[in-house]
């Protein structure tokens, strides 16, 4: 190839690449001009350092604030800009890209509430070996839990929503569903669990049952959190989900559990105490 042939070629790709790039809106843009904070790796444990007093949040912590890790794309969408981060907080303000796919997704081995080989049972490795460990405690406890949905990608999120909305309209749609990229399944860090008890349904007597109740008092102990806890509605943008929990590793876990608090509350509390102002609850 000559010279001047592989130049046109080069131009071309690149003129390709740029076009497709502004079709599908990917480009970010940091708010403050500069180029993307590096986020950590998932499996990377949070080290608290010990003091006498309050310790100070991990600095993964305050590196994942909203205010941090939020840009705005082409499309003037809120993209957040650590979508790999085992903290990452999506909600209805909060997109994740619609490009973003988990590199490490892997099948835990665990019990599931149906027996084809969905991507659904696909979870991040950090999470799969997290709820490993969540479900051989519950069994210890004779306590029955399986999965019902894991990982979910954008697009199958994207006709998920639409198939809600073509049956009770998009004002209850989006009171239960996501829109696409709005959704944690997307993570591969949440799922949905369920039990015997309630036929493996997703329902907010869950909540009430043996196994609702065994998953708040030790889903933080393996690293998750009840993700829509009940009334707090206006702060997660999701109604009461006794099924749905998230990983966010056991330090930050046990914190919001203890507390009974929201993600988004836990971050406006490390904001605050870090003297910033954080604006990110997802009314
Ligand atoms: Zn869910």
């Amino acid at each position: 190839m000559s010279n001047k042939r592989m130049l046109i070629g080069l131009i071309a790709v690149i003129v390709a690449v740029g076009a497709w790039t502004q079709v599908n809106g990917l480009t970010l843009k940091k708010r403050d001009g500069t180029p993307p904070v590096p986020t950590a790796t998932a499996s990377a444990e949070p080290s608290p350092q010990p003091t006498a007093s309050e310790p100070p949040q991990d600095a993964r912590v305050i590196a994942s604030l909203p205010n941090r890790t939020i840009a705005t794309n082409d499309l003037g969408i809120a993209v957040v800009t650590n979508a790999e981060s085992t903290l990452v907080l999506a909600n209805k303000k909060r997109n994740l890209p619609a490009d973003y796919e988990p590199s490490d997704l892997v099948i835990p081995n665990v019990p599931f509430a149906f027996s084809d080989n969905s991507p659904k049972k696909q979870l991040r490795q950090v999470a799969a070996d997290a709820l490993e460990s969540l479900f051989a405690a519950a069994k210890e406890d004779s306590i029955d839990l399986k999965v019902v949905s894991g990982y979910r990608s954008y697009k199958t999120q994207q006709s998920l929503f639409a198939y809600y909305v073509s049956k009770h309209g998009e004002e209850a749609a989006a009171r239960f569903s996501a829109h696409a990229g709005q959704s944690e399944h997307q993570t591969g860090l949440a799922l949905d669990v369920s039990s015997a008890s309630v036929g493996y349904g997703l329902e907010e007597s869950y909540g009430e049952t043996l196994e609702g109740k065994w998953l708040v008092a030790h889903a933080a102990e393996h690293g998750f959190i009840i993700r829509y806890p009940k009334d707090k509605e206006d702060i997660t943008g999701y109604s009461y989900e006794p099924w749905h929990i998230r990983y966010v590793g056991t330090d930050v876990a046990k914190q919001v559990m203890d507390k009974g608090i929201t993600l988004e509350e836990f971050f406006d509390a490390v904001a605050v105490s870090a003297g910033k102002s954080a604006g990110n609850t997802a009314k």
